[in-house]
C-alpha cells in the first residue's frame, strides 16, 4: 500500500514514479512555462485505494482553482491513462493556504500564465541562464538511452553531433514510428550540448509550435525577426515535421526557413515519422536537400532491446520487485512501441503498489488485458506458409501441393504446426488453407512437430527461429 509521506519523500516509490511520469506528460503538452507556473507546485498528497481518489493540493486557493478550471480534465485523464484504478482526482488548497476564500468568476482574470521569463516570448525554448529553466527532460538524456540495433545508427549520430566537433554532417535527420525515443534523442542532444558547451544557444521546438508561431510572424509581417532568432541558435531542433504536411504555402516557407539555417552551417536536428522522401508537398529541391546530412532511422526495438530497456527502467525503481518471467512477458508482448512499454511497466508497478497485490504473472495479465489484446499481432496463414517457404528454400506453393517428397512435405508440417500455435484458426480451416487437406492430416502434422522437436535440435531450432520472425 502507499504508505504516505515518508516512503515518498525518502526514495521515490511507483506511485511518485506515476506522478513523475504524468508530470513530465504535462510538461511537455502544456509546455514548460505554463508547467512551471501552474503545474510543478501541484503536489500529491494521497491515494485512497477503496474510492480510487487521488488527492492533489497547491499552496494557495487561487491557484487551486485556476488549476482546476484550466487543467483539471487533463490532469485526471493522465492519471486515469496511467493507473485505471483512479477514479477521481481532487485539486484543493493545502494545509499552508490559510483562509480558503471562495473566488468568484471575476477573480479569475488571466494571470501571467508563468513567473516570468526573459523579455523573449514565444515558444522558442531559449538557453536559460539557471539550469532550473532548462527546457530539456532530465531523464531523457544519453545515459537513460538504451542502445540496441533498432537505434544505434541514431544514438551515435545524435552523439557525435551533441559532443560539438566538426560539422560532419549537418541536417540530421531521425524518422521512426511513434514512441521510438526520437524525442528522448532530441533532449539529450540539447543537455550533452549545454553541458560542454554552456551558455550556447540551444533551441527545440515542436513542428506545430513552429509553425504557430512562423504564421503569427507572417501575418505581423515580421519574419525576418523570426528567422534572426533561429539563425542565431547554435543547434536548431524541430521534432515531428510530418506535421506541417499539408498544400499549405506556409510549408514552402518553413523549409525555406529550414534551408537557410541549413546555409548560415547552424546544427539543425529533424525528426519526423517518415524518411524526407516520404514527406508529402516538400518541393524536391528541399527535399534532396534534407538528406544532404545525415538521415538515421530509428527502427522498432527488437525483443533484445525491448528486454534491456525494461531492465533499464527498472533500475530506476529499486523497490519495485518485478519477477524475471515478468520482465521477459512483458519485452516479448508489448512490441508496438517504447512509450507503450514504459507505460505497462509502469502501470503494473504502480497498480501493484496500489491494492498491495503481488507482482506475478496472473496479476500482470490482468492488470494490462486491454495493452495485451492491443499488441496482439495478427498473424496470417499467408505469412506463415511464406516465412517457412523461404526459410527452407521451397516454392510458396508447395505449401498446398500434393507432393509428398521430404524436402518439401516437412516444411509444410511445420507450416501447419505454427498455424495452428499462431492463429486462432481451426484445424479444418488449416486443412483448406494447405490445398484442402483433412484436418487429421493437420493433427498428425502437428503431432509430429511436436515430437521432433524434443528429439531434433536442429528442427527445434528452426521452429523456434520462425516463431520469433512470425512474433515479431
Ligand atoms: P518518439 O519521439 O520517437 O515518439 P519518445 O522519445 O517520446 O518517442 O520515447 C517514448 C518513451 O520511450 C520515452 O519515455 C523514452 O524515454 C522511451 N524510450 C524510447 N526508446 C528508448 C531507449 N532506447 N532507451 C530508453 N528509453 C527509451
Ligand atoms: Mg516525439
Amino acid at each position: 500500500m502507499f504508505e504516505g509521506e515518508q516512503g515518498a519523500a525518502s526514495e521515490a516509490s511507483p506511485l511518485d514514479a506515476a506522478w513523475a511520469a504524468i508530470r513530465a506528460e504535462l510538461k511537455r503538452s502544456c509546455g514548460a512555462r505554463t508547467f512551471d507556473g501552474w503545474l510543478k507546485p501541484i503536489k500529491l498528497e494521497d491515494f485512497d485505494a477503496d474510492s480510487g481518489t487521488v488527492r492533489l493540493s497547491l499552496p494557495s486557493q487561487f491557484m487551486a482553482n485556476w488549476v482546476e478550471t484550466h487543467f483539471a480534465e487533463q490532469i485526471r485523464a493522465a492519471w486515469r491513462a496511467m493507473l485505471p484504478i483512479v477514479r477521481y482526482v481532487t485539486i484543493e488548497a493545502g494545509a499552508e493556504s490559510t483562509r480558503p476564500t471562495l473566488v468568484t468568476a471575476e477573480l479569475i482574470e488571466e494571470p501571467e500564465p508563468a513567473p516570468a521569463g526573459p523579455a523573449e516570448a514565444g515558444p522558442v525554448a531559449t538557453v536559460p541562464a539557471s539550469a532550473d529553466a532548462s527546457p530539456f527532460e532530465a531523464r531523457y538524456s544519453f545515459e537513460s538511452f538504451v542502445v540496441g540495433k533498432a537505434n544505434e545508427l541514431a544514438y551515435n549520430a545524435a552523439r557525435t553531433l551533441a559532443e560539438g566537433g566538426q560539422l560532419a554532417f549537418n541536417p540530421l535527420f531521425l524518422h521512426g514510428g511513434t514512441g521510438l525515443g526520437k524525442t528522448h534523442l532530441m533532449h539529450a542532444i540539447g543537455q550533452e550540448w549545454l553541458r560542454r558547451q554552456p551558455g550556447s544557444r540551444v533551441i527545440y521546438m515542436s513542428a506545430e509550435k513552429f509553425m504557430f508561431e512562423f504564421v503569427s510572424a507572417m501575418r505581423a509581417k515580421d519574419t525576418y525577426s523570426f528567422k534572426a532568432r533561429l539563425r542565431a541558435a547554435d543547434v536548431l531542433m524541430i521534432d515531428d515535421v510530418q506535421f506541417i504536411s499539408g498544400k499549405d504555402s506556409t510549408q514552402e516557407e518553413f523549409f525555406h526557413t529550414m534551408n537557410e539555417i541549413i546555409s548560415a552551417k547552424k546544427r539543425l536536428v529533424i525528426t519526423a515519422d517518415r524518411s524526407p522522401q516520404d514527406l508529402e508537398g516538400i518541393e524536391s529541391r528541399i527535399q534532396s536537400r534534407l538528406t544532404w546530412g545525415l538521415v538515421a532511422d530509428v527502427n522498432p526495438a527488437d525483443f533484445e532491446l525491448r528486454y534491456n530497456i525494461l531492465v533499464k527502467k527498472l533500475e530506476a525503481m529499486p523497490e519495485a520487485q518485478v519477477p524475471r518471467e515478468v520482465v521477459m512477458f512483458l519485452a516479448r508482448r508489448i512490441s508496438s512501441n517504447v512509450r507503450e512499454l514504459e507505460g505497462a511497466l509502469n502501470r503494473v508497478v504502480a497498480y501493484a503498489l496500489l491494492t498491495g497485490r503481488e507482482i506475478d504473472m496472473a496479476f500482470t495479465e490482468e492488470t494490462l488485458a486491454d495493452l495485451l489484446r492491443a499488441n496482439q499481432r495478427r498473424i496470417t496463414i499467408d505469412e506463415i506458409q511464406r516465412r517457412v517457404s523461404d526459410h527452407y528454400r521451397i516454392r510458396q506453393a508447395e505449401m498446398s501441393s500434393a507432393r509428398r517428397a521430404r524436402e518439401v512435405a516437412r516444411p509444410r508440417q511445420i507450416a501447419m504446426y505454427l498455424a495452428k500455435q499462431l492463429t486462432p484458426r481451426s484445424l479444418p480451416e488449416i486443412g483448406r488453407r494447405f490445398g484442402g487437406r483433412d484436418h487429421t492430416t493437420v493433427i498428425h502434422a502437428v503431432r509430429q512437430i511436436e515430437k521432433l522437436r524434443q528429439s531434433d535440435a536442429e528442427l527445434d531450432a528452426d521452429v523456434r527461429l520462425l516463431m520469433r520472425q512470425l512474433e515479431g
